[in-house]
């Protein structure tokens, strides 16, 4: 790494995890853009659901990527997308395509476009990037590799509660097993399943503040030099 490289901070682990929450904070504290790989999936499988694509359909879902624009944009300190000139915005986050990501990040093609895209971010300048795939796929080679876990109850509370300020009520049990069922897809899939990167820093965020989180990161970086 020389001065002019980018630095990128990969942020992976499972869903719920604290890794967005932890991520957004580490980018706005370091100045390095913020980039939520999740969105990118959730961006195609909007797609798909809204042109009535089978996710599981691997055929149509090749001849979707390679008929749509995803164009790239930094916006408010994040790397964003449009597709075909459309910024999905919540939709990503509702029910449709939170049932189909899982079944659209396992097709080859689709992660092949997605990592691809992703790798080109590096060139708008550092990142802390979260994901599942980041550390150990997308940029294997960065010394900054985080593994954000938390005991699967306390991921279901935090997810509802996030639910519940977005949809209204939830039930806590269906969120559990909701999560685990997409856990469980993300982590045997045969393509970038959802693994410890070698050599990543896990931290199991159950009972820490974000920001005793972020500090471990602007530690790691601190030593190494990267910042003051
Ligand atoms: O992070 P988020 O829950 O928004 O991610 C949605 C889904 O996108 C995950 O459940 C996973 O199937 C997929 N994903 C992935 N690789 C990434 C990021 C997300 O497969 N790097």
């Amino acid at each position: 790494m020389n001065s002019t490289s980018p630095v990128i901070i990969a942020v992976d682990g499972p869903s719920a995890s604290g890794k967005s929450t932890v991520s957004r904070r580490a980018a706005k504290t370091l100045g390095f853009l913020y980039v939520d790989s999740g969105a990118m999936y959730r961006g195609i499988t909007w797609k798909c659901v809204k042109e009535g694509i089978d996710p599981r359909d691997t055929q149509a879902v090749t001849n979707l990527l390679i008929r749509i624009k995803m164009e790239l944009l930094v916006k408010d300190g994040a790397v964003t997308y449009l597709i075909d000139g459309e910024d999905p915005g919540q939709e990503i986050r509702g029910q449709a395509v939170r049932e189909s990501v899982a079944d659209i990040a396992a097709q080859q093609p689709v992660r092949v476009y997605i990592v691809s895209k992703l790798r080109d971010m590096a060139t708008f300048g550092s990142l802390v990037m979260e994901g599942r795939d980041i550390g150990s796929v997308v940029f294997p080679d960065t010394p900054f590799k985080y593994y954000l876990d938390a005991d699967p109850e306390e991921r279901a509370r935090r997810r509802a509660a996030e639910l519940q300020a977005t949809e209204g009520a939830t039930d806590q049990a269906a969120v559990l097993s909701s999560l685990r069922k997409r856990d469980q897809k993300d982590s045997s899939r045969a393509t970038a399943p959802l693994q410890i990167a070698l050599g990543a820093h896990i931290i199991n965020s159950t009972g820490m503040s974000i920001d005793q989180v972020v500090d471990v990161i602007i530690t790691d970086l601190r030593a190494a030099g990267v910042i003051p």
